[in-house]
Parts: structure tokens; C-alpha cells; sequence
């Protein structure tokens, strides 16, 4: 019985939230009702935003003034969410690039922003900033959707998790307790039997209402316990699965293992979430609230429903460094239909994300790809995008695609992260190349493992 639950959703998180001078409570309340709102007052209140966000963009941002300009249009142009067509799609590389020129003079003190960094979809690292309103915003519409898998506000969560950012001061570890309650979790980096065991234990004796993680992570410890310890009880109200592409196989054996319902989210970094599953499980609904979001076919036309087209994300709330159609890197492809759930939040019925292979370790250990990937290229200066490759067990390829700032410091950082990862008898080849080729199937894996392993 998890007593703590009620206090810390009906006194802790209003107390906090107050303490905090953060409005995500009364945002989350208020997405609880826009999400049934008619489709037409969600266009409204999405034109009002963008056409705000367009003017802010092009008042105080050098990179848009100069993109509309070379464009020719000027933010009047632009009335209706389809005229953002007019302006070429933001890409990594403008990220990359331009970010001191992307960020909004109103915003120029960088301390008081909130950093991202990502390795994204295609292993390329990038960074974003955002402002606090824009941060306690979607904070509230993560909130809405976190409830989706049956857990509350106040209870228990456990997350299996890679680069966590662990809270460790004292504020943080209360914080942790009272009020996030992610009181476990098991690092994606180090996952071997007796982590897995561990955390498994840890589960029992207080048992979460919600686990977390990234799709192959979730997999992975479920087939753990599957094999090695198949009496043990987990029965959370729901999983969140996150960060990656969410296999039929891999919600089945979740599902059968922990008898509860799979949720399956989809955001990235640069723009926090973006759709979600609700708990009809029909496709994900799109966070119309903070985000407008587009599906563009190759041609550049939008996406009529069942065709698959490239995902393009405005995001209607971050003022500090304005995003405007950023291509996102992954393809999803709309469901043409209402869910019967109720919501009018429109809907994906598929995702084409992210695919990474686990790396297992000479010892046993049960790396994420994404962790891993996410890992190196934001810790390595120079390298525009990576893809790491486990031939053998100690044997690794690293396809590497440069940056203008790659040089020796790139080199010797790698092989110390290696060393630190694999340990002193891994060896490694870099490959240098201008793209990182893609899949057949026209899907990027950025870790690919060819080790035969236990549990996968
Ligand atoms: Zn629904």
C-alpha cells in the first residue's frame, strides 16, 4: 500500500508547484479539457500561437529574419497554419550551425534557459534551449499523458533509464521522494544480471504503479525475468515506453509479462513530447497543445491519412529559441480517424522512429544503443553524426561523419570513452564518411550489434 501516494498528489505537488512558482498544475488541468475540445477551437488556439511565435521569431532571432527575408515573405504573410509551407524546412544542420543566431535576443542570458542535448534519431548531436514557461508548459501536457497508462500524480514510478540525470543533493533526493517518486531506477548503460536482479527486487519490495523506459530496455528486463525469474510478481497499473520504436513483439511480451497496459510515447529532446498513446491504444495523440505538428511526403506535399510522410514540428510555446517546421528525422503516418477514446487530439497510427541494437559487454553487461550512441556523440566535440557498430564482442566500428570542429582532441576522447565503456581490451576502427547510409527499408540504426545475445 503506497500511502504516501494521495499526499504527495494532493498536498506535496500543489505545495511544491506553489514553492516552485510553477503554473505545470494548473496547464495540466486545463489540457485535461482542451483535449476533448472541438477540432476547430484546437486550430484556433494553434493559429493564435504560431502567428505569435512567427513574429517573435523574425523580431528577435537573426537566423529567421534572414530565412524569411531570403524567403521573401514577412511574418503577415503568414495567417493560417498552412502558410508556414512557405518556409523551408529547419534542419540538424541549421541547429548545428546557426544556434547563436537562433536564440531570441529577449532570451540572451544563456543561464536562465534550459539546455538540450541530443545524439536525435540519425546519431547527430545537437543542442536546444528553452525558456522556463515554455518548459512548465509542456511539463503540464507530459503530466496529461503520463496518466494515459492508469498511473496518478504522487505514485510510485520506476525508470529504466540511460544517462540518467540522477538528483543526488539533498533537495533533490527529497524531491525525488516526496514528489517524483522515481525512487529506482536501472541504468541502461550497465545492465547485467545483477542490476537487473536488484532492481527487480527493488520492485517487489515497493512495488511502482508505473515503469518507464525505452522500448528495448523495458524488453530486455522483461525477458529477464521471463528467463531467470518467472515467479517473481511485477504488476504496475501501466508501462511507459519511450525514446524509440515500440515493436509489436516487444508490447506483447511486456504486456504478458507484467499483465498490464503499454503505452507508447514518442518526443524527442529538442521539443520534449510530441504524441502519446492513451489507453485505448489506437495510435498516439498528437500534443496539439504545445506543438503544431506537419507529415510531408518527399515531394514536399503534406500527407494525406495512411501515407507515410517526414515529421515536421513547430513548437508553439518555446520563445527562447524559436522552432519552425524542424524535420525531426523520423516518419509517422496519420490515422485518418478519430480514437474512441473521445479525445479530438488527432491522431498517428504508426511511428517510424528510432532503431538501435543492444551492445553487450565482455562481462555481461547489456548496453542501450540509444543510451550508448547519445552518449559518445554528445561527449565527443567533432563529430557531426555517429554509428557505432559491435562486430564482436571486444571488436567495435565507429562510422563517423566529421564536424568542422573535429580534430586529435576528437580521436583521444573517443578512445577514452571506449576504454571507459568496453575496457582495455576492446579495439576499434573509424570509418570516416559523408552520410551514414541508411537501412533499405529507409530507416537509420545508429547501433547495430552482430553478438548473439541471451535476451533479445
Ligand atoms: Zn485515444
Amino acid at each position: 500500500m503506497d500511502l504516501l501516494a494521495p499526499i504527495s498528489r494532493n498536498l506535496i505537488a500543489p505545495l511544491w508547484a506553489k514553492w516552485e512558482k510553477s503554473p505545470y498544475l494548473s496547464h495540466y488541468k486545463r489540457f485535461l479539457k482542451t483535449q476533448y475540445a472541438p477540432l476547430e477551437t484546437i486550430r484556433e488556439s494553434q493559429t493564435a500561437k504560431m502567428r505569435e511565435i512567427v513574429t517573435h521569431a523574425y523580431r528577435t532571432c537573426p537566423f529567421w529574419r534572414e530565412r524569411f527575408d531570403s524567403c521573401s515573405i514577412k511574418p503577415s504573410d503568414i495567417h493560417q497554419l498552412e502558410d508556414l509551407r512557405q518556409l523551408p524546412l529547419l534542419t540538424k544542420t541549421d541547429l548545428r550551425t546557426r544556434l547563436d543566431d537562433m536564440i531570441s535576443t529577449d532570451y540572451s542570458d544563456r543561464s536562465r534557459l534550459t539546455r538540450h542535448e541530443t545524439s536525435g534519431s540519425t546519431g547527430v548531436s545537437v543542442e536546444v534551449f528553452s525558456d522556463e514557461e515554455s518548459d512548465q508548459f509542456k511539463r503540464g501536457a507530459v503530466l496529461r499523458s503520463d496518466e494515459w497508462t492508469g498511473w496518478k500524480l504522487g505514485e510510485r514510478r520506476a525508470l529504466i533509464w540511460g544517462n540518467p540525470q540522477i538528483r543526488t543533493n539533498w533537495k533533490g533526493k527529497i524531491r525525488r521522494f516526496l514528489l517524483d517518486r522515481d525512487y529506482v531506477y536501472l541504468d541502461t548503460l550497465k545492465m547485467d544480471e545483477a542490476a537487473m536482479s536488484q532492481f527487480a527486487d527493488a520492485l517487489v519490495a515497493a512495488p511502482p504503479s508505473m515503469l518507464f523506459g525505452h522500448a528495448h530496455s523495458l524488453y530486455l528486463f522483461a525477458g529477464y525475468i521471463q528467463a531467470k525469474r518467472p515467479n517473481v510478481k511485477i504488476r504496475p497499473h501501466g508501462i511507459l515506453s519511450t525514446c524509440m520504436v515500440l515493436h509489436d513483439y516487444e508490447r506483447n511480451l511486456l504486456e504478458e509479462v507484467f499483465q498490464c497496459r503499454v503505452v507508447n510515447r514518442y518526443g524527442c529532446e529538442e521539443v520534449s513530447l510530441i504524441a502519446c498513446d492513451c489507453e485505448k491504444q489506437e495510435g498516439l495523440h498528437v500534443n496539439t497543445d504545445a506543438l503544431f505538428v506537419e507529415l510531408m511526403d518527399f515531394q514536399g506535399n503534406p500527407c494525406p491519412p495512411e501515407q507515410p510522410g517526414r515529421i515536421l514540428v513547430t513548437d508553439l510555446c518555446n520563445r527562447a529559441m524559436p522552432m519552425i517546421r524542424y524535420e525531426v528525422g523520423d516518419t509517422a503516418v496519420w490515422a485518418g480517424k478519430p480514437c474512441s477514446c473521445g479525445r479530438t487530439l488527432p491522431l498517428f497510427s504508426q511511428i517510424e522512429g528510432r532503431v538501435a541494437d543492444y551492445v553487450m559487454t565482455n562481462k555481461g553487461e547489456y548496453i542501450s544503443g540509444i543510451s550508448l550512441t547519445e552518449n559518445f556523440a554528445c561527449m565527443v566535440d567533432g563529430i557531426a553524426q555517429l554509428q557505432i557498430v559491435q562486430e564482436e564482442i571486444d571488436r567495435f566500428t565507429f562510422n563517423i561523419v566529421k564536424a568542422p570542429d573535429f580534430g586529435e582532441s576528437t580521436l583521444t576522447r573517443l578512445t577514452e570513452l571506449v576504454r571507459k565503456r568496453f575496457g582495455n581490451a576492446a579495439v576499434y576502427q573509424c570509418v570516416f564518411m559523408d552520410k551514414i547510409p541508411q537501412e533499405k527499408n529507409g530507416k537509420y540504426r545508429f547501433c547495430i550489434s552482430k553478438v548473439k545475445k541471451e535476451f533479445q
